[in-house]
């Protein structure tokens, strides 16, 4: 009730305009994700390492517009460019000079052979399964318990479902993650547990000539920060190539955690990935990246792709300057270097006090996971049984009424270290998370 208490006395007109814009919207948030107890913050302006909201509170953010921002927010650079770019009027419904420069950056950053550009996340990962399905002709998707693609009908399923619902860890049932998404779309998505080469044979071994692509995100990021397992994603090729499936890396999330996404990382190869938020510099902009002979088969009488705000000029300039001028190699590189610093620094004081969690990470993210017993967490089912979370809100809670974000505000997410983020910045985490957890 304290931590409660601080964070509501702190915070008074975000209460306001929670109440008055709960009377328009469900909830008072634009995005489900957003829910937060007793309500999320009212924000107004945001430079470099720090947001202040509408009481005028201070914040070093980590959580960086789930994961959206690696430049950090408002990057001189990005800023100066679009500013004089927007002149040039907003959307025009042709391409520009700079889809074929950026189309080129990205095809050799990621590695693939073709792309197309949508805005979304939830766009992209659902023309990825559309193209799998047409490749293959087959009906089967096969996703992983706990992995998020966008919130489609074609794949909220599996998501986060309580475990009395989603039957026996190794054969996980398509339980649908929303209401109105009907049985016959529901139904065509299996799920298999993460970590788990024996439940991914199971429904290779049922349905296995059926299965058109398998879709995952490298790192799980929507359920805290769950890594593969050592040779986990070296099988999952080996599988999808024996049944002649196609592989899909949702880089959503990785594609701006590591300079090259997750490839680069990992060391396999997908025959589709798609990316989005961080690499976007903050503009709506996603990509499907895929194999020549997939990726042909978008087209007129073919696969299907359209979208008016597709490659609209905008967030491809944005996406443009992002890329070659702020997420650089050398500069993602230190915020790596800051993002294990801080993973370190949680991880001693986690320890010191004897309070079990589970700290991770890689690249620009990472998390501190408080968990009821000393675990480590490898897939969605050790989420539910490890992860305290009333430890976890009152840690939220607590932190972000002292003036830090530690990752975005939600237990099952992680924190993001932008190019902007200093040495200063992640000791004042480190330090109000000492405060806090002593
Ligand atoms: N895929 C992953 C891995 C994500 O984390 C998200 C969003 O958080 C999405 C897809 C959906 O992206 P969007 O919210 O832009 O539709």
């Amino acid at each position: 009730n304290n931590v409660k208490g601080d964070y509501v006395n702190k915070t008074r007109k975000s209460e306001q305009l929670y109440n008055e814009l709960a009377k328009y919207t469900p909830y008072g948030v634009h995005s489900n994700w957003r829910i937060w107890d007793p309500y999320p913050l009212f924000m107004s302006r945001a430079k470099g390492s720090r947001i202040w909201d509408v009481d005028g509170n201070e914040y070093v953010d980590f959580c960086m517009a789930f994961g959206a921002l690696a430049t950090g927010h408002a990057h001189p650079v990005l800023i100066d460019e679009i500013s004089s770019f927007i002149g040039n009027g907003t959307i025009y419904g042709f391409e520009t000079e700079y889809s074929v420069k950026l189309s080129r950056i990205l095809i050799d950053r990621f590695s693939m052979d073709m792309v197309r550009f949508s805005n979304t996340g939830g766009e992209a990962t659902e023309l990825a399964t559309r193209l799998a399905r047409a490749y293959t002709g087959r009906k089967y998707i096969l996703k992983f318990e706990g992995h998020y693609h966008g919130s489609r009908d074609t794949l909220m399923v599996g998501l986060k479902p309580i475990p009395a619902r989603a039957g026996h860890p190794k054969t996980p049932r398509s339980v649908p993650a929303s209401w109105g998404v009907p049985e016959d779309i529901y139904r065509t998505v299996l799920v298999a547990q993460w970590n788990d080469e024996e439940s991914v044979e199971e429904v290779f071994r049922r349905y296995g000539d059926e299965i058109a692509g398998v879709i995952l995100e490298p790192i799980a990021m929507n359920m805290g920060f769950i890594p593969p397992k050592r040779g986990f994603l070296e099988f999952l090729r080996r599988i999808t190539n024996e049944y002649g499936s196609v592989l899909i890396f949702d880089e959503v999330k990785t594609s701006g955690k590591f300079y090259g996404g997750a490839e680069e990382y990992f060391g396999i190869k997908p025959d589709i990935k798609v990316i989005s938020k961080a690499i976007g510099g903050g503009f709506p902009f996603s990509a499907v990246l895929g194999k020549r002979d997939i990726m042909e088969l978008v087209g007129p009488n073919k696969v299907a792709h359209g979208g008016t705000f597709n490659s609209n000029p905008l967030s491809v300039y944005a996406t443009y300057v992002t890329l070659t001028r702020i997420l650089t190699r050398d500069d993602m590189s230190k915020a790596s270097a800051l993002s294990e610093e801080i993973g370190k620094a949680l991880n001693d004081i986690l320890s010191d006090n004897k309070i079990p969690a589970y700290v991770v990470y890689a690249g620009l993210s990472g998390g501190a996971y408080l968990t009821r017993s000393k675990a480590e967490l490898h897939n969605w089912r050790d989420f539910v049984k490890y992860v305290n979370l009333d430890a976890m809100y009152i840690y939220l809670t607590s932190m972000v009424s002292k003036g830090v974000i530690p990752q975005c505000i939600a237990p099952d997410e992680q924190w993001t270290v932008s190019v902007q983020h200093t040495k200063e910045d992640a000791d004042k985490l480190v330090e109000t998370a000492k405060h806090v957890i002593d």
